[in-house]
């Protein structure tokens, strides 16, 4: 999951005036495709390509006609149009959601349709006060709630990240496996780096030449970060490993089982990026 940015801005006209929200027959193709494109043609919740692995669907983050959770509510039916209450997504999560939408306490869930549409949105303080256990891509920021292990799989740091994995199950094996694969290939890029600059220091100590670490780490390291900046920008499959691996370096290079002076050399390279980036 990341954070969904701008997507107020692309609301579709034909949404901009809804006399008749409960009975709205307005989720055209042309609603969906800006909808998805929006998406950046992207799963809201796994990141998968839509269409590629499963149908593309919408999903209704407050379900429209039932909750799972509480059987005497009969669904947010007002919100079946409502711009902010629609998530480009799989079908798998879809699948897997359906009409589950966990809060916090109960005794604060909204049954009955806000007077100002403006409370609508899912951003409003009524919305906003149900405290929803799931994440938003509109509104929450993932990387507050969820980290991804060395192997792939995705951890809550947070209640609300634990319960969104959960609802939308999204330890599935293929997804494991690509975060695995793109944080594996990462890793052994800059493990195989920091082994390079080891040689030289070495070769260097031989020979008895003096020279600059520092800038032979930045030279050596340049097209692993290029690759991972450029990764972090734009429709970026599976975009929050790449941006997780730019941010969290402490926790990737944690589990590494090497000797430290490896990880120490990876964590100069980055520190070394930080600050270029940061200037
Ligand atoms: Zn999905």
């Amino acid at each position: 999951m990341i954070k969904i940015k701008n997507k107020d801005k692309n609301k579709p006209k034909v949404l901009k005036t809804n006399p008749n929200p409960e009975n709205c027959n307005r989720l055209n193709k042309y609603v969906r495709e800006i909808l998805f494109n929006s998406y950046s043609g992207k799963c809201g919740y796994c990141e998968s390509i839509l269409g590629l692995s499963s149908p593309k669907t919408i999903d209704h983050y407050r379900p429209k006609k039932k909750v799972k959770e509480n059987s005497k509510h009969k669904g947010y039916s007002w919100l079946v149009c409502e711009w902010s209450n629609l998530i480009a997504c799989c079908q798998l999560c879809n699948n897997k959601k359906h009409i589950s939408f966990p809060i916090t306490d109960e005794k604060d869930r909204i049954y009955k349709k806000q007077a100002d549409p403006k409370e609508w949105n899912a951003k409003s303080k009524s919305f906003l006060s149900e405290n929803p256990l799931l994440l938003h891509p509109e509104i929450d920021n993932p990387e507050d709630h969820l980290i991804i292990l060395r192997n792939g799989v995705l951890e809550g740091k947070s209640d609300r990240g634990k319960q969104t994995i959960n609802i939308l199950d999204l330890n599935r094996d293929p997804l494991v496996l690509e975060r695995f694969k793109i944080l594996n290939k990462i890793i052994t890029d800059l493990k195989n780096k920091a082994k390079d600059v080891l040689f030289q220091r070495q070769k260097n100590l031989i020979e008895a030449k003096e020279y600059n670490e520092g800038k032979y780490i930045k030279s050596k390291f340049k097209s692993t970060f290029q690759r991972i900046a450029f990764k972090c920008k734009g429709k970026t499959r599976y975009l929050f490993v790449w941006q997780f691996a730019w941010n969290n370096y402490d926790i990737l290079i944690r589990e590494l089982p090497e000797d430290e002076e490896i990880i120490r050399i990876i964590t100069k390279a980055y520190k070394i990026y930080k600050s270029l980036k940061n200037n």
